[in-house]
């Protein structure tokens, strides 16, 4: 049974990485931050990206929405003025044309974060309802081998050195499972020195090797928001999205303090890859699951979702906690 092995498959020992970063971020003292994972640029996906917060920032950012703002709306939403402008007076001249922002000042109205009103000429004239705060602080790149042998090294290494120089994340770590030897083989093996090494055992996880601060180009600033909203609107925890939560084996798991998918039907911690509309073992869930006989109403598809949901929410709250903690 693969999950009593010593160690985990890739995507179950993400996860556990995950859960940690959202209980413990920073191996050097704890900072306010929140946590998703397989994100990126078109180019480069990072396994996990832990965005380190403003607390007071991430309240008002929340309380600006629940939901985060793709590259449309954000471009609409951080420029909203205070005052009724025409949106053209308010928004940074685009690289296409002006007519394509229209549809998401609409949209911001939609959901109501912005206001909207037709003014003098007929313009389309929009204001904030609250600013778009500052609440990105630093944002964090995590590659995830729980086996990091020389091959994997070897297969890592030139995208770490891409991503220490395109620096488009302020530090980068390869996370992997301890191993408990004197010296951990992850020390040993050739990976780019401004790299930082985390060694996870449980639900802890010890600094092998420190990182270098990288210096993001301020041109970036706008594509690492863009990902930080992705981030924030994602989370981790929504995997679900592409698995089988549908099918009668599809549990989830404890495993430490993080909850990992497990199909019960092969015994073992499943990949996203296998439970999906291919796998051949694959049975929905009895419709009886999905009356009152199941404990959470709408069948266990269902209800593990508003788990998952219900968790990181909880992680949402604990950053704002935090602040109230740092003001008393
Ligand atoms: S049987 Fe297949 S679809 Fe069902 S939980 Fe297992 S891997 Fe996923």
């Amino acid at each position: 049974m693969s999950d009593t092995t010593d160690r985990d498959p890739e995507f179950a020992f993400e996860l556990r990485v995950c859960r940690w970063a959202e209980r413990a971020w920073h191996p050097d003292g704890p900072r306010p931050a929140i946590v998703a994972r397989q994100l990126g640029t078109r180019n480069r996906r990072w396994d996990t990206v832990v965005i380190e917060v403003d607390p007071d920032a991430f309240a008002a950012r929340h309380a600006l929405s629940a939901d985060g703002f793709d590259s449309d709306l954000l471009r609409v939403v951080r420029h909203a003025p205070a005052e009724w402008q025409w949106y053209r007076d308010a928004i940074p001249e685009p690289d296409f044309p002006w007519r394509h922002v229209v549809p998401a000042v609409h949209r911001a109205a939609g959901r109501g974060v912005v206001e909207k009103r037709r003014g003098s000429r007929n313009r389309v004239e929009y204001k904030q309802v609250a600013p778009y705060p500052d609440w990105v602080e630093r944002i964090v790149a995590i590659e995830n081998k729980p086996n990091l042998d020389a091959s994997a090294a070897r297969a890592l290494a030139d995208q770490l050195e891409h991503d220490v120089s395109r620096a488009l994340a302020d530090e980068v770590w390869v996370a992997t499972e301890a191993t408990g030897r004197r010296v951990e083989p992850a020390l040993l093996e050739d990976l780019p020195m401004e790299v930082g090494i985390l060694a996870v055992d449980g639900d802890a996880a010890d600094v092998l090797w420190h990182p270098s601060k990288l210096t993001p180009d301020p041109a970036d600033a706008r594509q690492r928001l863009v990902l930080a909203e992705r981030a924030y609107d994602r989370g981790w925890r929504a995997y679900l999205d592409t698995m089988r939560p549908d099918c009668r084996h599809f549990e989830l798991s404890r495993r430490g303090m993080a909850l990992v998918p497990r199909c019960a039907a092969k015994e073992c911690y499943q990949s996203q890859r296998e439970c999906a509309h291919s796998c051949t073992d694959f049975e929905p869930e009895p419709p009886i699951w999905r009356t009152n006989g199941w404990p959470i109403e709408g069948g266990p598809g269902k209800g593990l979702r508003q788990i998952l949901e219900s968790r990181r929410e909880r992680a949402r709250k604990r950053v704002f906690e935090k602040r109230r903690t740092h003001d008393d």
